[in-house]
């Protein structure tokens, strides 16, 4: 047992491939996009750059990891800059909350919303701690594909209230209506509505607490181009611009997988960094998925879609932090329309990104670089994107002219847009939703699409729609899971840096 393919090279494709070759496979990497990591791409527009996706960087050290399993430093490969405030929210009627360092600076800004909110604030991340230290600490790198791995969780789910939304755990503690908002977005970074997704998500506030929140400088696109440095370093070979189209499975094992060119790759040990649904759906026959994949297939609840705007200007915004988050009139309803409605509101709420803030490589001298996202429905509703996106993106330049970026008609160039129709096409992404299935308790731990494939011996699964769940510090964790599953290579592959591994299975 030699030779690994990983198909995908998100940040779970890439940190699968990276474990795989410390344990001694020969592994090759394989992805449709003409570069790595997945949605974090890049795109670079006359002197202005822009990360397509992922920008907010938490638990560092699991980044670090992946330099360490080869005895290497990732300070040496890239920087990772604090950032402070780590949000600051922009609430519909002009007042601002900076949310981020000491407990003592956000007990500050509580005391100017209400004051009263500062001992639920202290209880909330007391709360959080408690979530943290079950659902990140023993849980998040852990398999969860058998049945009594979930049983024996129970008792520890129930006692954290696991039943409890983010919304109603958030309210228990905070009163204010702003406040209540700010301290329940976190399930959006991670696709799921705070209404209705498991408190178990409130361990992010507390992840962000322990480590703080930080910025690759260069942007996530240093952080891949470093990772794709340390993969070609340790010997992985990357093969860019290649669909795999088909898994073939003889027997109970996946013997080869066929490329978009119709030509076959063979290895003894496949990843899918895919997209579980498409995985499922369409790259294996329905005969080799086993009936709990074909029903959480069938059942499957998506996150939202993205409409993510990106757009340069002429001067340089000093006075709009590095994330803001943007909150409209409506918070519940929107959040409504936007996970189960069939049509494109009116009105959004923005996570508007301004690298610039932080690193000026962004932009020509004395400009900026902005991304400005809007979550909206994915695509099963009933919007005629070709139609609908112009006029959203006028929407939102307006709405911003108006409160953070005056005069912006003036100085915006370059604008483009993604909305997702383009997640499904370049990403192979379920009816274009931002990340994968939601984070719902039905969909969370056994009963997200296991990192043991479910079907084929040989298939393991990483990234947003297996355990732990989306987000960085969420798909990294699968591969570490992953690793965990996969058994030892029979002869090992001599890596330039040889770590001592087990042999045998
Ligand atoms: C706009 C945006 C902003 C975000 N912001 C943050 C953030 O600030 N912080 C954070 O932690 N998270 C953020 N996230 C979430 C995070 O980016 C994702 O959850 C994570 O990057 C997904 O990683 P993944 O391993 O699932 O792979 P993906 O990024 O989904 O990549 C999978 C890759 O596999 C390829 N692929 C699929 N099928 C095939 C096939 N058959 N053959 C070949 N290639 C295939 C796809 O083209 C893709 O390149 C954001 C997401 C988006 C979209």
């Amino acid at each position: 047992m030699n030779k690994a393919i990983v198909i995908g090279a998100g940040f779970g494709g890439i940190a699968s491939a990276l474990r795989l070759r410390a344990k001694g496979y020969s592994v090759q990497i394989i992805d449709k996009c003409e570069r790595l990591g997945g949605r974090a791409q890049v795109f670079e527009r006359e002197g202005y750059k822009f990360d397509a996706g992922p920008t907010v960087i938490t638990a560092p050290f699991l980044f670090n990891e992946l330099f360490e399993l080869f005895d290497k430093s990732r300070e040496d490969y890239v920087e990772f800059k604090a950032v402070n405030p780590w949000y600051q929210f922009y609430f519909a009627d002009g007042t601002r909350f900076n949310y981020g360092g000491s407990i003592e600076n956000t007990l500050n800004e509580i005391a100017k919303f209400n004051p009263e909110d500062q001992k639920g604030y202290l209880d909330l991340v007391k709360k959080s701690q408690e979530i943290f230290d079950v659902g990140f600490t023993q849980l998040s790198d852990k398999p969860f594909h058998s049945v009594w791995s979930m049983l024996r969780q129970i008792p520890a789910l129930l006692k954290l209230r696991s039943d409890r939304t983010v919304w109603q755990l958030v309210s228990r503690h905070i009163s204010n209506e702003k406040l209540r908002q700010a301290f329940s977005v976190q399930p959006l970074l991670v696709g799921g509505n705070p209404f209705n997704t498991t408190s178990i998500y409130n361990l992010i506030h507390f992840l962000e607490r322990k480590w703080g929140i930080h910025f690759a400088m260069g942007g996530t696109g240093a952080l891949v181009d470093a990772l794709g440095k340390l993969m070609t370093e340790v010997g992985i070979e990357i093969k860019l611009g290649t669909e795999v189209r088909q898994l073939v499975v003889e027997g109970k094992q996946i013997t080869k997988a066929v490329l978009a060119d119709n030509s076959e790759v063979e290895a003894d040990i496949f990843i899918s960094n895919a997209d579980p649904l498409h995985l499922y759906r369409n790259m294996l026959s329905s005969r080799s998925s086993n009936l709990l994949a074909k029903l959480k297939t069938k059942r499957a609840k998506l996150s939202m879609g993205l409409f993510v705007l990106y757009f340069g200007t002429t001067k340089k915004y000093a006075d709009v932090e590095h994330h803001t988050i943007w909150l409209g009139k409506r918070y519940k309803a929107l959040l409504r329309d936007i996970f189960q409605g069939d049509s494109l509101p009116d009105d959004f709420s923005l996570y508007v990104h301004r690298p610039t803030a932080t690193d000026p490589s962004f932009a020509p001298d004395g400009h900026d670089s902005f991304y400005v996202l809007a979550p909206v429905p994915n695509l099963k509703a009933n919007i005629d994107w070709r139609a609908e996106g112009p006029v959203l993106m006028k929407r939102i330049i307006d709405a911003l002219e108006r409160t953070i970026l005056p005069d912006l008609k003036k100085h915006i160039v370059h604008e483009f847009y993604m909305n997702p129709e383009d997640f499904q096409r370049e990403y192979l992404s379920e009816a274009g939703a931002g990340f994968s299935i939601a984070p719902l308790f039905s969909q969370s731990a056994w009963f997200r699409f296991h990192n043991r494939g479910e079907g084929p011996s040989n298939l393991y699964v990483s990234g947003a729609g297996t355990h732990p769940g989306a987000g960085l510090p969420g798909v990294i964790s699968s591969a570490k899971v992953v690793d965990r599953l996969v058994p030892s290579p029979i002869r090992q592959v001599e890596t330039t840096q040889p770590r001592e591994v087990e042999v045998g299975v």
